[in-house]
């Protein structure tokens, strides 16, 4: 990677990404000094429940940005914490009379199988915070050595942004905010706290009776670490006390992502004139129709409530990264079933090339590669990728239709689409993208029929209809086919 070069070659060749620190594109030059390797962190989530689209849309993102990272030569190592512990969780676990672990093991399975549904690529270490309590006590006591925490009246350990900013920083590098307001003598205990609470925050909360079984012995006597240190004593222990590329919702900004650098940088461990992170990148909202997602508005939907409707992971995943990162996003059923007939439209394309390519096999055609990767270095700029990529479809239409695309040039296409698949990961659609609710459905029609029920059969053959679904039946069995 060249830097600093002004030509007009150079800055096709560059790398450039949004960095909520300086609030500017920059050219993204990792700290490895070969270049070569990047340590991409991501928050993760927090398995009290069942996660929902917006949750998604950050997570496709991470991987967007990793695939594309990979696929321009990055040995990216990808870190994503699993926070299961904190002040949701607990309460719940209270509630529902379990372990801690039998109630977020049974979210974060869920979890995952979400996750491989979108076609995200699992990150190599995906710590729980429950498993490095050592690790967040060390960096708690560090921050207390240097008179950054103190222990107060309650039991808890606080972190004083005081004492912070009186040794030389700064608390207010990803937003601006307004330190005249600032009350030095308040104390916020909770994990979520709104930007005009701009206070002293928990590090180490002491055990509350309301806590149960869940506490851990510190130098500070029993409690659970607050949501904001797990990341900093995970990041820094994973990835070392400086990474490249810090990722998380918008929402994560303040206070989650302020009082990450806070801790990180607080305690010291960086070498001089470097950060806890290079390049922070923050993925806008996500909106159902038009509004914020709220379960009491009934525009909530997870991952699950999608698939029950009839939809695929790949739809969802071709939906999620229909507008650019930065970009608010705002999701509708009429957006997915959109989606669904781009990918149709894009299936038929590659499947007549398959056909025109009559197994030929060539090299990629360059061209749309490189238009691809050139729109994707520009901060991920997928719309331009996708103007790229139906530009290219229309094209091979057009020879496709008038009979002037070889098996060479079809083979050519066809290796190109592989390249750049590895970015977008749709895959191919077939048979595999069938969620099991469908098939489960298929499998009843079946039952119903050779039981002679017709009736059963024909309601769920409707039903299928109205998901959008209709079967075919052949030789080798019935198979579901998009209307
Ligand atoms: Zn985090």
């Amino acid at each position: 990677m060249k830097s600093g070069g002004i030509g007009v070659n150079t800055d096709a060749m560059a790398l450039r990404f949004f960095n909520t620190l300086s609030r500017s594109l920059e050219e993204f030059v990792p700290l490895d000094p070969a270049g070569k390797s990047v340590g991409l962190y991501c928050c993760g989530p927090t398995v009290h429940d069942f996660a929902h689209i917006g949750n998604f849309r950050t997570f496709v993102f991470a991987d967007l940005l990793r695939r594309h990272l990979q696929f321009k030569g990055y040995g990216v190592r990808h870190v994503m914490n699993i926070t299961d512990v904190e002040d949701k969780i607990i309460k719940r676990v209270a509630e529902r009379k379990m372990t801690l672990a039998q109630y977020t093991g049974q979210y974060e399975a869920a979890f995952f199988e979400d996750f491989q549904a979108l076609n995200c690529l699992r990150p190599q270490q995906t710590p729980h915070a429950t498993e490095h309590i050592g690790d967040i006590v060390g960096l708690i006591e560090q921050l207390v050595a240097r008179g950054i925490a103190y222990r107060a009246g309650d039991g808890s350990v606080y972190f004083s942004i005081a004492q912070y900013v009186k040794s030389g920083n700064r608390y207010g590098r990803l937003v601006n905010l307004n330190l005249e307001q600032m009350r030095p003598t308040e104390r916020v205990a909770s994990d979520e706290y709104a930007k005009d609470a701009v206070a002293d925050f928990a590090l180490w909360k002491a055990r509350v009776p309301g806590d149960g079984a869940v506490c851990w012995p510190s130098p500070w006597g029993e409690g659970r670490p607050g949501w904001h240190i797990e990341c900093s004593a995970m990041s820094m222990k994973l990835l070392g006390p400086s990474f490249d590329l810090h990722l998380g919702g918008e929402d994560l900004m303040f206070p989650h992502h302020e009082d990450e650098i806070a801790q990180s940088e607080g305690a010291g461990a960086q070498a001089p004139g470097q950060l806890f992170v290079k390049y922070w990148m923050h993925g806008a909202h996500l909106l159902v129709d038009g509004k914020k997602m709220s379960k009491s508005l009934g525009n909530f939907f997870t991952l699950r409530d999608l698939f029950r409707q009839g939809f695929t992971g790949r739809e969802v995943r071709y939906a999620l990264l229909g507008a650019h990162y930065r970009e608010p996003f705002n999701f509708t059923l009429e957006g997915l079933r959109g989606a669904r007939t781009a990918l149709a439209r894009l299936d038929e394309c590659l499947a007549r090339l398959r056909e025109a390519a009559k197994g030929a096999s060539a090299p990629a055609d360059e061209a749309l590669v490189n238009a691809f990767t050139a729109a994707l270095d520009e901060d991920l700029n997928i719309s331009a990728a996708w103007a790229t990529v139906f530009d290219w479809v229309r094209e091979n239409n057009r020879l496709l239709g008038s009979g002037q695309a070889t098996p060479a040039h079809a083979a050519a296409a066809l290796a190109a689409w592989e390249k750049i698949d590895s970015v977008l990961a749709l895959g191919r659609g077939d048979a595999s993208e069938i969620s099991g609710d469908l098939q489960q459905l298929l499998d009843e029609r079946l039952a119903a029929r050779k039981a002679r029920d017709f009736k059963r059969a024909d309601a769920i053959r409707d039903q299928l209809k109205s998901l959008g679904w209709v079967i075919e039946d052949t030789a080798s069995g019935a198979r579901l086919k998009k209307v």
